[in-house]
């Protein structure tokens, strides 16, 4: 399925995502190198930035190839930013190519997307207002709402992972989601990869290595992500404990 990363730590453009690593998610788009689900990811793009001067993240999304837009190469110049996402999109069949359709979905702070399939009726109930018919823009409306409810977002995205899983326990559920001063990941049935800068700059979260340094550390299945400038935290999701 889908291929998508970020990047937290010392201000970056979006290449830092998408074409100055060998394997980034440009490459990844029409080669990526462990994708279980699919072969290529030409259905749509979407990247996420945080502007300081924006309360809101900014976000570009198209529902074409990567490879396929020519306006993509300036803003990957020019979005620059402590906090990034990427991802590029294999449609689930049956499910719209639209931009709305195309991750990272959007609500208040947070930028999410997700890698995996979920059957709708599993996500519908705790899903409010998604801005596509999408199963994973109505995971993320779910996700959103928990959020606004106050939850934190390690606890938003686990909660909504396990009750996704228990209606549909064939899911797949990969997430990543961004808040702008920290990124909450899971794996769950598909890859996930963090590597955390070797200068101390900041830290990947990755469905597969960006490139072949070594650091690239997999994260176990149904797991989550936490990582803040402070560090990165994996924490098994059935059982809550630290690893
Ligand atoms: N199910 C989602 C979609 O259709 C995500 C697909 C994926 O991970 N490839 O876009």
């Amino acid at each position: 399925m889908c291929r998508h990363a970020a990047w937290l730590g010392s201000p970056k453009p979006l290449t830092w995502l998408l074409s100055e690593p060998e394997h980034g998610l440009y490459r990844q788009a029409y080669a990526p190198r462990m994708q279980r689900h699919g072969t290529v990811n030409a259905d749509g793009f979407g990247v996420g930035w945080y502007d300081g001067t924006l309360g809101e993240p900014v976000r570009y999304r198209r529902p074409i190839p990567i490879w396929a837009d020519p306006g993509l190469a300036g803003i990957a110049r020019t979005g620059r930013s402590t906090c990034l996402i990427g991802a590029v999109r294999s449609a689930t069949r049956g499910m719209p190519v639209e931009e709305a359709a195309t991750a990272p979905f959007t609500g208040g702070r947070w930028l999410l997307s997700h890698n995996g399939q979920v059957r709708r009726d599993a996500v519908w109930p705790l899903a409010t207002a998604p801005e596509s018919p999408c199963d994973s823009a109505v995971l993320a409306s779910a996700v959103f709402a928990r959020l606004r409810a106050g939850a934190p977002p390690e606890d938003a995205l686990a909660s909504i992972v396990t009750e996704a899983a228990a209606a549909d326990p064939e899911a797949r559920l990969n997430v990543l989601l961004c808040g702008g001063t920290e990124i909450a990941a899971v794996a769950w049935g598909d890859t996930l990869f963090t590597r955390v800068d070797e200068a101390g700059d900041g830290v990947f979260v990755a469905s597969e290595p960006l490139d072949d340094r070594p650091g690239w550390q997999p994260v176990p299945d149904r797991s989550l992500v936490f990582a803040t400038p402070d560090g990165v935290r994996i924490t098994p999701i059935d059982s809550g404990s630290d690893l």
